[in-house]
């Protein structure tokens, strides 16, 4: 300590260096630096302070605390910490804290660290945490920089073992999924299950029937056997990993031929309902896709099945393929219906895996077809959207990037 000359003691720290002379083998010259510690020591005798004031209320919390100072050196840790991660306090005052983390986590400390010592309050991480035994547990952890005087003064580390939490949320998971593979399975079977009847009576009526009935049997034959391999080729699609898994054949066709199939395809659907299927194209036949026609056609076939199947008897369902109005470039096929419509909440939720709009169709459908019909569209680079129709019904939308035959707008 220093006496200054109005009488003030203050802290100093004294570095001396001394200079040797080679020549004459003395010392020549000594100088020392001193440098004033006061504002350091009254900030360590603050941190002891508050490491006392807060010391009962860090002992009795029931999340693992850890006082650090600047550099991230454990001035002090609470009892949680001794019981939950095993480290005693005596030995690991003065250690570096990032060491109780696994190393990719020490990398986010110090960035957390750094930000933190910005003013910035940096937000909950998850880290994997080392305890005294060497196993991992998963934490939540909270940075907190304590400031006095403008200045960061000290840290305090909050760990939330999650660990058990974790485990519980994937094995919630597991349930869930095995959940929906459940109900997947058995709307599946369902939609298998009602075509395959219909084939299995149509082959039965052909014993003894005239040319002409088999004839028009078979064509329905092979009609429902195209819609059923299509629904297990859409379930096969959905089940891919990822876009990149999806192998999409790409070809240039007039978007109406693959509208015009799924139309004839469906044409028993909508005449068992009674509904009447308008199909509109504003140009000629010219306007060009360049996309996959099998999974296009698919998508239009998914979109016009709901539409005939959420329509009441008797009502209308009409078809426009048109060139995007606001989207130059691109072509838009839109599909219209007077049915059910789609409560306004659910227009966001209806493209999602699995999802019914209400308990009553739990008996149809597997959840898919709209799902399927965004990620094909979106592999395309294309949009597909759901609006409700001002008077009654709901309208679906795709747009589609148009084909080189096809002419600008
Ligand atoms: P589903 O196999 O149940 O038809 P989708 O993915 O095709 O599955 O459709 C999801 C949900 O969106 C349907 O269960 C239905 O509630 C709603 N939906 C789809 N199309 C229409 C439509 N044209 N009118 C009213 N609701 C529809």
């Amino acid at each position: 300590q220093f006496i200054t000359k109005d009488g003030r003691r203050i802290d100093v720290e004294i570095t001396a260096t001394a200079f040797y002379d080679p020549v004459s083998g003395e010392f020549v010259r000594t100088r020392a630096f001193v440098r004033d510690i006061t504002e350091r020591k009254k900030l360590e005798g603050a941190i002891r302070e508050s490491e006392e004031k807060y010391k009962n209320l860090f002992d009795n919390l029931t999340d693992s605390l850890f006082m650090l100072d600047t550099d991230g050196r454990v001035m002090a840790v609470n009892r949680k910490q001794e019981e939950v991660l095993g480290y005693l306090r005596d030995s690991i005052r003065g250690g570096d804290f990032p060491l109780i983390l696994v190393e990719e986590d020490r990398r986010i400390f110090a960035e957390l660290l750094e930000r933190t010592r910005e003013g910035v309050n940096p937000p909950t991480v998850e880290v994997e945490v080392i305890n005294r035994d060497g196993d991992l547990l998963t934490m939540e952890m909270d940075i907190i920089g304590i400031r006095r005087n403008e200045k960061m003064d000290f840290l305090v580390i909050h760990l939330r073992d999650v660990t058990n939490q974790k485990a519980l949320e994937e094995q919630l998971l597991k349930a869930e999924r095995f959940n929906a593979l459940n109900h997947f399975s058995s709307m599946l079977a369902h939609d298998l299950r009602n075509p395959i009847i219909g084939i299995r009576q149509r082959l039965k009526s052909l014993q003894g029937a005239s040319p002409d009935v088999t004839n028009r049997v078979l064509t329905d034959i092979v009609t429902s056997s195209e819609l059923l391999l299509g629904l297990i080729n859409d379930v096969l699609d959905v089940y891919q990993n990822s876009y990149a898994d999806l192998p999409l054949i790409f070809s240039s066709f007039p978007l109406i031929e693959a509208v015009d199939e799924a139309v004839k395809l469906l044409q028993i659907e909508a005449e068992d309902k009674k509904v009447q299927v308008n199909f509109h194209c504003c140009r000629d036949g010219s306007m060009e896709v360049y996309a996959d026609k099998r999974r296009m056609k698919r998508v239009f076939i998914n979109l016009l099945d709901n539409a005939i199947q959420y329509s009441d008897t008797g009502g209308r369902v009409n078809i426009t393929c048109c060139h995007a109005e606001e989207k130059p470039g691109y072509l838009q096929f839109t599909i219209e219906d007077e049915g059910i419509g789609i409560p306004p909440e659910r227009l966001p939720s209806i493209f999602e895996p699995l999802y019914k709009v209400g308990k009553q169709e739990i008996k149809r459908g597997t959840g898919l077809g709209l799902y399927f019909c965004k990620m094909i569209v979106d592999a395309h680079g294309g949009r597909v959207w759901a609006e409700n129709r001002p008077d009654k019904g709901a309208s679906f939308c795709v747009t589609l990037p148009a084909g080189e035959g096809s002419h600008a707008h």
